[in-house]
């Protein structure tokens, strides 16, 4: 263990029953608490079969032995359940054998078979792994077999070797591999639905804050929940009055005939807390705060309560939440419609937007399995709700709007999860003018939060939408017709020509494949429709096709393998007389669901988008706009594309890459340069040594003595034997506009020359120059990666040399990446052709790209304290690349571990902590 130890944070976390405890490092102060535990919350038996190592050790020895002053050697985390010490981990490294530590566990008899040992290991394996233990170890007694499935059930490999009745253990903490990851997943998402269903399938509710005034929120929800038939108990809690609404209302929490499951809060923000830590010693299991407007220190009090009485909170200033299982039919929420029941999991921040949806999605006539206004965010994310539509038995497709996001890492692999089994559709908010975040970095600048956010939902496979209306009309199309194959190449039929060629247009606008029809099914078509109607796509009938005609032509259209979606655009005409002519009888009396995807453009239609229900009771959706129909069309071309592409495992370290030394140096330049900065040259160099990407030789030389040497050495090595210099100074930002590059220089007059200029121009500023060789020419490419606080680290490829700005082709996945990640991302960007051998030219070595990629997509991985790194220009050539401009910015910043299992901690309410 290294000397500078790294103590974990203190964080909340759920166990498998779905109960919160609290995580922290134990300390001195926390004595009387591993003495109870020990002594008083532990049977003899327990003792003698005490987990790990020291069995026959007294409750005073290890109270001593944990509770000393820290000391480097020692890392111990307990777990606290309101305010008690349940469970307490450690590891303490052996003699002479500092990256192996002695791992000791303890659990409290009556909390034994809930997960606290499995949580407590898995942030120990943590912290270990962060201060450079590689192995845990620990004896047990053979016939412990709850011991036993604890490492089983953890995940690691685990190696066992038998000595005299006792088991020796030994977990390799090398690599967090997959299967791991996987197990932590698993147990994440059970102990996440175990907390949930308190808030989506409450047996009791109480309605705190239910006010006697009409109108008010309290009444509203309290009128609402009664009259949506809540299957369970319905309590009104109100000091000032005896009955809210019919409903008689009691006193307090504690005066209710029972324990509610969940409470919804509507009281005034000055009440909040109090409420919350009424309901919690009541024995509440979940809140939904309606109230908004709370102050940092209510919403720290509000927190507390909810993590230290193991309540999961939804809010505040939350629209509600909705269920609506005919076993439990809550509707506890706000707004003015009532969903109705079916399929489609809703979860939106904002409640405006959540009343928009709802109303749309009832007028439309999509049910909704539950609905969570999540206003505020304190707790239960988006994610949450994702694991719980998972598995909830009902929900089969899911609709997002989130404006923000706690842990996008955890969220993505959810949702790549989740997007297999249903889609999942969200608007893309806050699309706002991408902001550039200044010229310090090209990568930088490429990186907006718009491109990350854009890149998370690509990568998780999620459907991105740009507005509230193009999310619904997607959800209309995936909710009702089956998925096109990947090609989706649309035939248009259409009464009306002009109509037709709108909609081939549309398609056209939204990148789907145009169709030619083959001849056989053109020739079944004129044999089918009116003289002068036009066979080929976009196929026009005329106006006096008849219903049954064009159902014939429909049909034959959805049988022909050329086809793989259908876009029917029909217009009222004055030909039909009566009903039995309209021609959306042809849809209307067909089946809804054919081989292919349908959707109709009824340009009459006065809303954007309704179903036609069919003769069979199934619905084709019908669209006002047939660039609606067509971009919807196009999610689900993407959708079907994105299930067909198994899932890509990350990409695996290429050779050659050093974390601990790049590690070495990172901690090494933080200490002397606390607040961070930019790498010089020299280090520069050593960084990308570790990672071994391929950078040209650099000298850097005070004089121009030095440069000339220098480029006396390194000529020979140059294209044409020429080499390049470089005015340096710290801090510096585009070289080249400024004229501090000089490429070329073929002779050492040539050198002095440009040296002199350099001093002249630079004057003071100047600290140096570097040389190079000259670099053979080639595809001048930008490769780099941006940590963003919230999204982690970004990579980024594009077109680049000095005119990256202007050619602006970039592309941007969040690491680490896969490896289709580093086939796709190459592919993508437009000038690809170039690379790929364009008019002859020959390819570049692609392979030598994506192997860059892969190489900082560890680096930034592994190095957290990375906030910038820019390769630019990464010259690519047929025979291999080289970069010949590198800079590289760190940042004091502490690991995080996206996948370690804790709940959020919003900054609204980080002052207040666990006492
Ligand atoms: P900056 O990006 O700060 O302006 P660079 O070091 O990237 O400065 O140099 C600008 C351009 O000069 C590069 O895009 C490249 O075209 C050219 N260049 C720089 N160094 C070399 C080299 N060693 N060999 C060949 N060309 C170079
Ligand atoms: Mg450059």
């Amino acid at each position: 263990m290294s000397t500078a130890q790294h103590l974990p944070h203190t964080v909340e976390a759920l166990l498998a029953d779905g109960t919160t405890v609290t995580i922290r490092p134990i300390g001195p102060a926390d004595r009387a608490a591993v003495l109870d535990l020990h002594a008083e919350r532990m049977s003899d038996e327990s003792r003698r079969m005490r987990f790990f190592g020291a069995s026959r050790e007294a409750p005073q020895l290890a109270a001593d032995r944990l509770c000393a002053a820290p000391r480097p050697e020692l890392l111990a985390l307990g777990a606290w359940a309101g305010g008690e010490l349940v469970g307490e981990a450690d590891c303490e490294s052996v003699q002479g054998r500092p990256d192996t530590a002695e791992l000791a566990v303890v659990v409290a008899d009556d909390w034994h078979r809930r997960g606290v040992a499995t949580l407590l290991l898995e942030h120990l394996v943590h912290a270990a792994r962060q201060n450079g233990i590689r192995a845990l170890e620990a004896d047990t007694l053979a016939g412990n077999l709850a011991v036993h499935r604890v490492f089983t059930d953890l995940g690691l490999p685990v190696h066992r070797h038998l000595e005299q009745g006792e088991v020796r253990v030994r977990v390799p903490l090398d690599e967090t591999d997959e299967h791991y990851r996987e197990a932590v997943d698993e147990r994440g998402r059970r102990a996440d639905i175990a907390s949930l269903a308190a808030l989506l399938r409450p047996a009791s509710v109480a309605v705190v804050g239910a006010s006697r005034r009409p109108g008010s929120v309290g009444q509203s929800v309290l009128l609402k929940i009664r009259q949506a038939g809540f299957a369970g108990q319905l309590w009104a809690v109100n000091p000032y009055a005896a009955e809210v609404a019919g409903e008689p209302a009691h006193a307090s929490l504690g005066t209710l005939p029972g324990i509610p499951d969940l409470a919804v809060l509507a009281v005034p923000p000055i009440a909040v807390a109090g409420a919350a830590e009424e309901c919690g010693q009541a024995g509440v299991r979940a809140l939904v705060v309606l109230t908004s407007g709370l102050d940092a220190h209510t919403a720290g009090q509000l927190m507390h309560a909810c993590r230290r009485h193991s309540m999961r909170l939804v809010g505040p200033n939350s629209l509600g939440i909705a269920q609506t299982d005919p076993a439990i039919r809550l509707d506890a929420e706000f707004g003015a419609v009532w969903p109705l029941p079916g399929s489609a999991g809703v979860a939106v921040q904002s409640g405006g937007v959540g009343i928009a949806l709802l109303e749309r999605l009832t007028w439309l006539g999509i049910g909704v399995s539950s609905f969570v206004s999540l206003g505020d965010k304190y707790d239960v994310s988006g994610n949450d709700l994702l694991q719980w539509w998972e598995s909830d038995g009902s929900t089969d497709l899911a609709l997002l709007h989130l404006e923000s996001f706690g842990n996008p890492r955890a969220f993505s692999r959810t949702a790549r999860r989740v997007t297999r089994r249903f889609p999942i559709l969200t608007v893309d908010a806050g699309r706002s003018p991408a902001g550039r975040r200044g010229a310090a970095s090209h990568t930088a600048a490429a990186a907006t939060p718009t491109v990350a956010r854009e890149a998370l939902f690509r990568q998780a496979g999620i459907t991105a939408t740009r507005s509230l209306s193009e999310l619904v009309d997607t959800a209309a199309l995936l909710h009702s017709q089956p998925l096109p194959s990947t090609r989706c190449a649309v035939a248009v039929v259409s009464n009306a020509g002009g109509v037709g060629i709108l909609a081939a247009d549309a398609c056209a606008d939204a990148g789907l494949t145009q169709l030619e029809l083959p001849p056989d099914i053109t020739a079944e078509l004129r044999d089918l429709l009116p003289d002068g109607s036009a066979t080929a796509n976009p196929v026009d009938t005329t106006a006096a096709v008849r219903p049954v005609e064009l159902a014939a032509c429909l049909d034959t259209l959805a049988r022909s393998r050329a086809v793989d979606a259908l876009l029917v655009c029909l217009v009222p005409t004055a030909l039909a007389t009566g009903p039995h002519d309209d021609p959306v009888r042809a849809l209307l009396d067909g089946p809804a669901r054919r081989r292919v995807p349908v959707a109709a453009v009824l340009l009459g239609q006065e809303v954007p988008v309704r179903y036609l229900t069919c003769s069979d009771g199934g619905r084709i959706p019908s669209y006002s706009d047939p660039q609606a129909a067509a971009r919807a069309l196009a999610h689900a071309r993407d959708r079907a594309h994105w299930l067909t592409e198994p899932p890509s495992p990350e990409a695996a370290p290429p050779p050659g890459c050093d974390p601990r030394s790049a590690r070495h140096l990172v901690e090494a330049f933080l200490a002397a340069n606390p607040d961070g900065g930019w790498l010089d040259p020299a280090l520069t160099v050593e960084l990308f040594d570790c990672y071994g990407l391929p950078l040209t030789i650099s000298i850097w030389v005070p004089d121009e003595h030095g440069a000339v040497v220098a480029a006396q050495s390194l000529r020979q090595l140059g294209h044409r034997g020429e080499v390049v210099l470089k005015a340096y100074w710290p801090g510096q930002v585009h070289k080249s506009t400024l004229g501090a590059v000089r490429t070329g220089l073929a002779t050492d007059g040539q050198v002095r020359e440009t040296f002199r200029e350099f001093t002249e121009r630079f004057g003071r500023q100047l600290t140096g120059v570097v040389v190079q060789p000259m670099a053979a020419p080639g595809l001048e490419l930008l490769a780099g990666v941006v940590q963003d606080r919230v999204f982690g680290p970004l990579a980024v490829l594009g077109l680049g040399g000095t005119a990256t700005d202007v050619l602006d082709d970039r592309t941007a996945r969040l690491a680490p990446l896969t490896e289709r990640d580093l086939a796709t991302m190459v592919a993508e960007l437009r000038g690809s052709p170039v690379l790929l051998g364009h008019q002859g030219a020959a390819a570049v070595d692609v392979a030598a790209v994506q192997d860059v990629l892969a190489r900082i997509s560890h680096l930034a991985t592994d190095l957290p304290q990375l906030a910038e790194l820019d390769l630019n220009p990464l010259i690519a050539r047929p025979d291999g690349v080289l970069c010949v401009d590198a800079r590289v910015r760190l940042e004091p910043r502490g690991s995080f571990d996206p996948y370690l299992r804790r709940l959020r901690r919003p900054a609204a309410a980080e002052e207040v902590r666990e006492p």
